[in-house]
């Protein structure tokens, strides 16, 4: 599934392509993904100049002049190919959405198993939108200190592991930089949420920053199906450290002279890597 440095990647590839520009058509060739696509889709975004891409959590935003804006979530195996004009290659299978910019740009949905979603709505309506309406801080954001990763966390009791996939505390972080980012905090991913002190929240805050710019600047991670708008997959799952290595001899303590392997729990359905060597849970 994208995460959010993909979902930032593919952001920043589209925005090259559709800022400042208009959509002559748009091709809607199904009923429906997860969601239907809304009635609309096809003709109220035509002719209006493209103010403005942004992302909010992991759904890409396309705002036009007009106070429309088309939202576009990847599900787990949804992709965004870029044509430029002039590139006359055949449609590819899955191709649900595709929309045609003024200059002859080509950008078509490619979702096979169809969890994702395209929505429509009135841009100053936004807050009502029910995929939008109950987000927590972007963790990229100038909003995310310390002090707010604090906060959101101070409420609960759950493991931190799943407070930090908890849309509503935080968005964005996915399995892959949760479990990344508490390894190298030092934070067993049993913990709960409201018990880190404040050296512990720090590290964790700096580590979530960095993981996910490092993440970005690699140009995502490939996962089963994700690949880049050029088609063109990412390199950050080189750089994983716990996540998808089980028995693998942990790299920090591997320089120690340890040899401790990677382990794997379950924690709400998904898996947790961590380092029982590292990440010891002072509670147990
Ligand atoms: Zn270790």
């Amino acid at each position: 599934m994208p995460e959010l440095p993909e979902v930032e990647t593919i952001l920043q590839s589209m925005k090259s392509v559709l800022e400042g520009q208009t959509l002559s058509s748009i091709d809607v060739n199904r009923l429906d993904l997860r969601l239907p696509f809304p009635s609309g889709l096809s003709t109220i975004p035509l002719h209006q100049p493209i103010i403005r891409l942004r992302r909010r959590a992991k759904y890409i935003l396309i705002d036009f002049q007009h106070d429309w804006t088309i939202l576009i979530h990847l599900g787990m195996s949804g992709r965004l190919f870029i044509n430029h004009a002039g590139e006359n290659l055949p449609p590819r299978k899955h191709e649900h959405l595709v929309l045609w910019t003024g200059n002859k740009c080509r950008i078509a949905l490619v979702d096979p198993r169809r969890f994702g979603m395209v929505c429509l709505f009135q841009t100053k309506k936004e807050g009502q939108q029910p995929q939008l309406a109950h987000l927590g801080i972007e963790p990229l954001s100038s909003h995310f200190t310390v002090q707010a990763l604090a906060e959101a966390l101070a409420t609960t009791r759950m493991p931190i592991k799943n407070a930090l996939l908890d849309q509503r505390r935080i968005v964005g972080l996915g399995n892959i930089y949760v479990c990344e980012a508490l390894f190298k905090a030092h934070i067993h991913p049993q913990r709960a949420a409201n018990s880190l002190d404040k050296k512990e929240m720090k590290r964790l805050h700096g580590f979530i920053v960095e993981i996910l710019q490092a993440a970005i600047a690699a140009g995502g991670s490939t996962l089963r199906d994700y690949v880049h708008t050029d088609g063109q997959p990412g390199a950050f799952q080189n750089l994983h450290l716990v996540y998808g290595r089980e028995g693998e001899c942990c790299p920090i303590c591997l320089t120690k002279g340890r040899s401790v392997p990677v382990q794997r729990i379950t924690q709400s359905s998904r898996s947790t890597f961590f380092c029982p060597h590292c990440q010891k849970n002072p509670h147990k």
